[in-house]
C-alpha cells in the first residue's frame, strides 16, 4: 500500500510509528481561529498556553551580547557549563535538594525530553507501561503511543483539586510499569499536587522501584498559594525522577526554546540523545538563559503577580456564568471551568459543541477536555483557558461568554 501525495502522485508507505504521532489539538483550534480572524472577525482568545508578556530586557540585552562577542557557534550537547552550574543551583535551591551540574542536560524547550525519557525508559512493543494524567498536556500520550509504549491514563478529579486518587495509581502499577508521568502544576487544569499526594506516591513508589518518574515542573515558578514541592525532594525519590523546568514559562521566552531535565542516570542518556537530534540548544539562546537564572528576579515575580491577579479575576467572573462553576487553581495559567449545565442550558451535547458554538456565536475562542486526552467518566463537561491575556481581554471574553449562555438558554 501506499500513501497519496497532495499531487496526486502516490509516495511509498509511512511506518506505523509516524501514522500513531498525535499532536496538539490546539493548533487545530488555532487554525479555525485564524480562518475566523482572515473573514474580518474579532475574536477574544484564550487558546495560547504562552505568556504575553516580553522576555525581560537583561535577558534580551544578554542574548544580544552574546551573539556581539561571537558566541554563536556549537555547543556541547549537554548545554554550556555555566548555565548547568546555574540551572542546578536554581532548580535544587527550589526544591531543597542538591543537584550537580553534571546531572542536568539543556534542550530546545522541556518538550524534548518527555520524548527523550519515553524513549530512554520503555522498549518498542515490549508491553512497557506508561501511566501519564488525563487530562494532560497531550505530548505525553502521543510519544508514548509512537515509542511503542502502553499508555495507561489515571485520572484527574476536580473534586480532589484536579490530583489523582493515590488508591488509583497504586491499582494501576503493574510489574509492565516503567514510567510515571506528573506534572505540577498542570497544563491544562491549573491544579497543584499537594504534599500529601506527593508523599503517597513516593510511599507507593518506594514498593514499586522499576518506576522511573518524569517530573513535568515547568510551571514551578507559577505557584500561588504556599510553595512549590517536587515529588523528587522525598527521600529515595531524586535518583529516579527527571526533574524537567525550563525557562519558557518562568521568564516569558517561549520562542527562545530553553528547558532543563536533572537526573544523574539519565543525563549521559540525554546528552547522547541530543548529539543525535538536534546537536544542542541553540547558544545565543543558552546565554540568554543563563542571564535570565542569574539575573535580578523582579520581571519574573511581575509577571506571576500579574497572574495571580488575573486568575482571580477569572475565577470570580466565571462563577457569575449561569451554568458555570470555576475551581480556584493553585498554579499555572489556566482555568478548567464545569460547563456540564452550561451545555445543558444552551442545548449543546457535549463541552465540544459548546467550544465551537462559543466560537461561531460569541467569536470567543476556548479549547475543550478532549483537546486534553479522553474525557474523565464522571467528571461532566470542562472548558480550558488560558488567562495569559489582558485583564481587558478576560472582561471582554467572559462577558460575551455571559451574554451567550444567558441568550441561548432554552
Ligand atoms: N509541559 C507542559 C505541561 C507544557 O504545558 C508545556 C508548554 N505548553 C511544555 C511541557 C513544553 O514547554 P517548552 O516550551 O519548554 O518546550
Amino acid at each position: 500500500m501506499s500513501a497519496s501525495h497532495n499531487s496526486g502522485v502516490s509516495v511509498p508507505k509511512l511506518s506505523r510509528r509516524a501514522d500513531s504521532l498525535g499532536t496538539e489539538n490546539a493548533f487545530v483550534v488555532l487554525a479555525e481561529v485564524n480562518a475566523l480572524i482572515r473573514q474580518g472577525k474579532k475574536i477574544v482568545s484564550f487558546c495560547i498556553g504562552q505568556p504575553d508578556f516580553p522576555t525581560p530586557r537583561y535577558v534580551q540585552e544578554a542574548a544580544i551580547a552574546a551573539i556581539k562577542a561571537g558566541r554563536h557557534g556549537y555547543t556541547p550537547s549537554a548545554g554550556i557549563d555555566p548555565l548547568r552550574s546555574a540551572v542546578a543551583r536554581d532548580i535544587g535551591a527550589r526544591r531543597g535538594l542538591s543537584i550537580k551540574p553534571d546531572d542536568v542536560v539543556v534542550a530546545a524547550g522541556a518538550k524534548p525530553f518527555i520524548a527523550y525519557t519515553i524513549a530512554s525508559v520503555t522498549d518498542y512493543g515490549a508491553g512497557d507501561e506508561v501511566i501519564y494524567p488525563v487530562p494532560g498536556f497531550p505530548i505525553y500520550e502521543s510519544q508514548i503511543v509512537a515509542n511503542g509504549a502502553v499508555p495507561v491514563p489515571i485520572y484527574l478529579r476536580e473534586s480532589r483539586g484536579f490530583a489523582f486518587d493515590p488508591a488509583d495509581l497504586e491499582a494501576k502499577i503493574t510489574p509492565q510499569t516503567r514510567l510515571l508521568i506528573l506534572n505540577t502544576p498542570q497544563n491544562p487544569t491549573g491544579g497543584v499536587l499537594g504534599r500529601e499526594v506527593l508523599d503517597s506516591v513516593a510511599d507507593i513508589l518506594s514498593r514499586h522501584p522499576q518506576v522511573w518518574v518524569f517530573a513535568d515542573e515547568i510551571y514551578s515558578r507559577l505557584v500561588y498559594d504556599g510553595m512549590f514541592d517536587s515529588l523528587a525532594a522525598r527521600p529515595g525519590m531524586l535518583e529516579r525522577t527527571i526533574i524537567s523546568d525550563g525557562a519558557s514559562k518562568t521568564w516569558a521566552m517561549t520562542g527562545w526554546r530553553i528547558g532543563y531535565a536533572a537526573n544523574r542516570a539519565l543525563a549521559p542518556v540525554f546528552t547522547r540523545w541530543i548529539t543525535n537530534t538536534e546537536s544542542c540548544a541553540a547558544q545565543v539562546s543558552q546565554w540568554a538563559a543563563l542571564a535570565a537564572i542569574t539575573g535580578p528576579q523582579t520581571a519574573a515575580d511581575a509577571m506571576r503577580a500579574r497572574f495571580l491577579e488575573r486568575r482571580d479575576l477569572i475565577v470570580r467572573l466565571l462563577n457569575e456564568v449561569p451554568g458555570i462553576t470555576c475551581a480556584t487553581p493553585g498554579g499555572a495559567f489556566y482555568v478548567w471551568p464545569n460547563v456540564t449545565e452550561a451545555c445543558k442550558m444552551t442545548g449543546c451535547a457535549d463541552s465540544e459543541a459548546f467550544r465551537l458554538r462559543l466560537l461561531q456565536e460569541a467569536d470567543v475562542a476556548v479549547l475543550a477536555d478532549i483537546h486534553f486526552g479522553r474525557r474523565v467518566p464522571g467528571e461532566g463537561q470542562h472548558i480550558r483557558f488560558s488567562y495569559a491575556a489582558s485583564t481587558e481581554t478576560i472582561e471582554r471574553g467572559i462577558a460575551r461568554l455571559a451574554d451567550f449562555v444567558r441568550t441561548r438558554a432554552k
